[in-house]
């Protein structure tokens, strides 16, 4: 299939939510070298808070997004509640009234959810936050979906990117945030940022290909 129904995903936000909770300590550990520690405890309350409102009824991909969104802008402290509220809000406003999402309106989903949060962190590639991960993600899949039209082969070639940009944050000295006044000493261990985002990102890829139809390799 070339596209999946909004109204019948929201699921795929639940699913990201679990996968945050499942990381809760592995995300405060990675804080704990080079921040406060915080990273998991913030992201696991703001994703379960997010998943108890979406209970029952089940709502649009646009949605649940939106609701994440809100939850995490509102409810959550450190940098992560108004970061990842913003790139939430950003997804869901870009498909605000698609009801089938094929490739396009996925990208203008993630080239939304990347201009939010630069808007309010102003980070850039290579300054060691979740922007290593998210911008490559959006240009591998932007990439992959000019060359070929296959939808679910862009996903694919979205979450290698994904992780390929977290991994290259162990070589990146912090430039913006808590973990910048260690200078070099930030150099070496993952963001925990873009630890998180690369789970967010493979989770929402693999939802969506399990829509598409597709097969997620294990
Ligand atoms: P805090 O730094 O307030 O303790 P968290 O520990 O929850 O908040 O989140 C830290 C992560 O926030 C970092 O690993 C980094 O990826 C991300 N981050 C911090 N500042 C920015 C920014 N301006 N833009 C994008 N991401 C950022
Ligand atoms: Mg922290």
């Amino acid at each position: 299939m070339r596209e999946f129904s909004n109204s019948k995903s929201g699921d795929i936000v639940s699913a990201i939510a679990r996968r945050i909770v499942e990381n809760r300590a592995y995300l405060s550990d990675i804080d704990g070298l080079i921040g406060d520690g915080d990273h998991g405890v913030n992201m696991a309350k703001g994703f379960s808070l997010a998943a108890e409102r979406l209970r029952g009824e089940p709502k649009s991909l646009a949605a649940s997004l939106a609701a994440l969104g809100d939850v995490l802008m509102t409810e959550i402290g450190g940098s992560m509640g108004p970061l990842y509220g913003m790139m939430f809000s950003g997804f869901a406003d870009a498909l605000d009234g698609v009801e089938e999402i094929d490739a396009a309106a996925f990208e203008r989903m993630l080239r939304h959810g990347l201009e939010e949060v630069q808007s309010i962190g102003d980070a850039k590639v290579g300054d060691k936050t979740l922007i290593d991960a998210l911008a490559p993600a959006l240009q591998a899949f932007a990439a992959a979906s000019a060359k070929r039209d296959d939808f679910a082969a862009a996903l694919d070639a979205l979450v290698v990117a994904a992780e390929k940009g977290r991994d290259s944050t162990i070589g990146l000295v912090a430039k913006i945030g808590r973990a910048s006044r260690l200078g070099e000493r930030s150099r070496g261990v993952l963001d925990p940022g873009a630890t998180s985002c690369a789970i967010i990102l493979r989770s929402l890829a693999e939802g969506a290909k399990a829509k598409l139809g597709a097969s997620n390799p294990q």
